[in-house]
């Protein structure tokens, strides 16, 4: 069986074809061509089946990657889409915006002497396979249990619970406080990481699987919310995958200024944008320098901006994102500012420049994060538009949603006991990035699934109870 594979030392790495960067700045299509038979099975020929498999290790679901590669492979790609999304929820989707240099791919154990196997370009190919040939099914429950669950938002976390639970029979209803379903997948990761109608594909095997939908319905606070009370209360357990929202602030002079905007009120409409967010032949100036970033700077692009330039306080090598995400805005035109920050955001009504102080590295921290100090030079970029992608924050659930028993840590991220999901709030369970703070999606889909595996407990032992208690 391993006979076609090992070939890592005569075959070379190939990734998947980029459009040409000329191309891509015009518009907001995916970039990358996935995979044809022949390529994916060549790359999957590639891994070298080690004993420890050290991707699967990084991978925060655990994928049988070696397993799943040797099937595709060897010509069974029914079985690898199998053995895939048993693991995975959404395969496709990882598969193209998984920081696979940081994760599987960057812990490949031929990476030591080799490039690592083009592990996500795999998956993706795998999955979409499966979806052309309509292997891809809603996962029907086999009975109904009778019991109602509601989650709280419909991002990957909440909608990979949503799947796991109504496989289970569960009665399912996602609130979803905006008009259509996804979270960040919709209304965050741009078009050219991440086309939407893969996203729409997903909701509507949910929908077809029974997972009830509320759209445009807030939970919490406003003259058309419900109150998380009612919520509680109608639901046997309730899921929290609200994800974090309270953009960070520079807190520097001139932060009002129009003309300076919000990373995520620039990318919701990036692709059809309000005067105020429209980068078309304007200076544009980016702020941060993790994957938010990255993608203001390559819609700014897009959107036909003059110039943009993205400054960050620490070097290349301390950059906080996708290595590759860098590499396609550099191909796009970006230009980095390295090891500076914004000290005032200059100009009368609107933006025209921006003060950065220079910076130097320092000490490593703990976490082994190098500390910035100032160098006491100063510099000036002209800008007519600035983008701050600084991160984000939770919003404060306990006061919002007048539950002060609902604890949260010293991030105001909710606290949940250690794999257990299960919040202060007993039947209450949260994941995503509400618990984590700003993370990646295939962290979302693990925490989904696994909340989704500890509330299956919790209502099972709820159940039992009202036996005991009704003999
Ligand atoms: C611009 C950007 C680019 C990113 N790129 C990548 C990437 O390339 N790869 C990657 O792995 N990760 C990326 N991420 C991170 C990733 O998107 C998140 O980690 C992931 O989406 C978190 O999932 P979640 O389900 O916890 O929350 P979210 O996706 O944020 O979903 C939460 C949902 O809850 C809803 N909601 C919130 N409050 C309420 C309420 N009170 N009532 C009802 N509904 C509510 C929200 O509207 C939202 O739909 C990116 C993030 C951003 C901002
Ligand atoms: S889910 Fe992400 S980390 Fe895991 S194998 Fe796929 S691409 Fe790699």
């Amino acid at each position: 069986m391993t006979e076609p594979m090992l070939r890592f030392v005569s075959q070379p790495q190939k990734r998947p074809t980029k459009r040409p960067a000329i191309k891509r700045r015009a518009d907001f299509k995916e970039i990358y061509k996935g995979f044809s038979i022949a390529q994916a099975e060549e790359q999957s020929s590639r891994c070298s089946q080690c004993g420890i498999p050290f991707c699967s290790a990084h991978c925060p679901l655990g994928n049988n990657i070696p397993d799943w590669l040797r099937l595709a492979a060897t010509h069974r790609l029914k079985e690898a889409y199998l053995l895939s999304s048993a693991t995975n929820s959404f395969p496709e989707i990882c598969g193209r915006i998984c920081p696979q240099d940081r994760l599987c791919e960057g812990n490949c154990v031929i990476h030591k002497g080799f490039e690592s196997v083009t592990i996500g370009g795999v998956e993706r190919f795998i999955t979409e396979t499966a979806f052309q040939n309509g292997w891809v099914e809603p996962n029907y429950p086999e009975n109904e249990l009778g019991k109602k669950v509601g989650i709280i938002g419909s991002g990957p976390a909440g909608l990979a619970c949503a799947e796991n639970l109504r496989a289970k029979g569960y009665e399912v209803h996602i609130y979803e406080r905006q008009a259509q379903a996804g979270g960040l997948l919709r209304y965050g990761i741009p078009g050219f990481k991440l086309e939407k109608n893969i996203v729409d594909r997903r909701i509507e095997l949910l929908k077809k699987q029974g997972v009830i939908f509320h759209l445009g319905q807030e939970i919490g606070e406003g003259p058309k919310a419900l109150s998380f009370d009612s919520i509680r209360n109608r639901y046997d357990t309730l899921f929290i995958a609200t994800g974090v929202y309270q953009a960070r602030r520079a807190h520097v002079q001139g932060e009002d200024l129009k003309g300076v905007v919000k990373a995520l009120e620039f990318l919701i409409q990036a692709e059809n944008p309000e005067p105020d967010y429209n980068a078309k032949g304007k200076k544009v100036v980016v702020i941060g320098g993790g994957d938010t970033a990255m993608d203001c700077v390559r819609s700014a692009i897009r959107q036909g901006a003059q110039k943009v330039t993205c400054v960050y306080r620490r070097d290349r090598e301390n950059m906080p994102g996708s290595r590759q995400e860098v590499m396609n805005a550099e191909e796009e035109g970006g230009i980095f500012h390295f090891l500076a920050a914004p000290e005032a955001f200059i100009g009368h009504e609107s933006v025209e420049a921006v003060r950065l102080k220079e910076m130097r590295l320092g000490v490593m921290d703990a976490n082994g994060r190098r500390a910035v100090d100032p160098t006491g030079t100063h510099t000036q970029l002209d800008a007519d538009m600035v983008i701050c992608a600084l991160g984000f924050d939770p919003e404060d659930l306990p006061s919002k949603w007048n539950e002060p028993k609902l604890a949260v840590t010293s991030w105001k991220t909710l606290s949940v006991k250690d794999q257990h999901y299960e919040t202060s709030l007993p039947g209450v369970f949260a994941g995503g990035d509400i618990v984590r703070g700003a993370s990646l999606v295939v962290w979302a889909i693990a925490d989904g699934r696994g909340a989704a595996e500890a509330m299956h407990k919790y209502l099972v032992k709820q159940a039992a109870q009202e036996i005991e208690e009704a003999l």
